[in-house]
């Protein structure tokens, strides 16, 4: 099985890509998902987290405060390195096995969406790198559009994420996500043309 992931900066698109692969019948994981999967209650992810972080962090249901974890490796990178450390060999883990139910059920192709590939690394499962690409005007358009965030708060997470012309070293594929969408089809027919 060849696998895909679909990067890129905030608001560019990803989902869209991941879509149109759907759309043409090929299983598609989402790695923020998988993330969250982790941090349900009874998954080591979690209990890890309650050890390291405190009860603060947990909500009275048993289920992980978001919000308050959210702010805390905001303002703090340590605690960001930390939690990070905790969660991304549970997430490569978990992906490398739906991946392998997938290769096992026959299927030729599968995608993951990987937000922040570029900033963790391409992990081993992967084999090629498919990045969405737009201006960074565009993003903050489109993210503002569609969730109305604060221009400051779209800006920030810009600023966290890899630059644009960093971006384009690691990439196997790039999809311009800057015109219509009738253009971005166009592009992906181009690159998958048996699909
Ligand atoms: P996030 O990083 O926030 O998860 P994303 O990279 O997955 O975002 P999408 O959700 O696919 O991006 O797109 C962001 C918004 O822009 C959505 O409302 C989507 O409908 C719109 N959009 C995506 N591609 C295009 C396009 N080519 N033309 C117009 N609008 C688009």
């Amino acid at each position: 099985m060849k696998t895909y992931a679909i990067t890129g900066g905030i608001g560019s698109g990803k989902s869209t890509l991941k879509h149109w692969f759907e759309k043409h019948n090929i299983p598609t994981l989402d790695a923020d998902q998988i993330a969250r999967e982790q941090v349900q209650p009874g998954q080591p992810a979690l209990a890890a987290i309650a050890k390291t972080f405190g009860a603060d962090f947990m909500l009275k249901d048993g289920h992980l405060d978001r919000e308050a974890l959210r702010q805390k490796i905001f303002s703090d990178q340590e605690s960001k390195t930390t939690l990070e450390s905790i969660l991304h060999p549970l997430i490569r883990q978990a992906t490398a096995k739906k991946l392998q139910v997938l290769a096992d059920e026959g299927h030729t192709i599968a995608v993951v969406e990987i937000p922040l590939l570029i900033e963790t690394g391409k992990p081993d499962y992967i084999d090629k790198v498919i990045l969405s690409d737009c201006s960074p005007s565009q993003q903050i358009a489109r993210v503002q559009r569609r969730s109305h965030w604060r221009y400051e708060d779209i800006a920030n997470v810009m600023k966290q994420q890899t630059a644009r012309k960093d971006r384009y070293q690691h990439a196997d594929i790039i999809i311009d996500t800057s015109a219509d969408l009738t253009s971005v089809e166009l592009q992906l027919q181009h690159h998958f043309p048996k699909l």
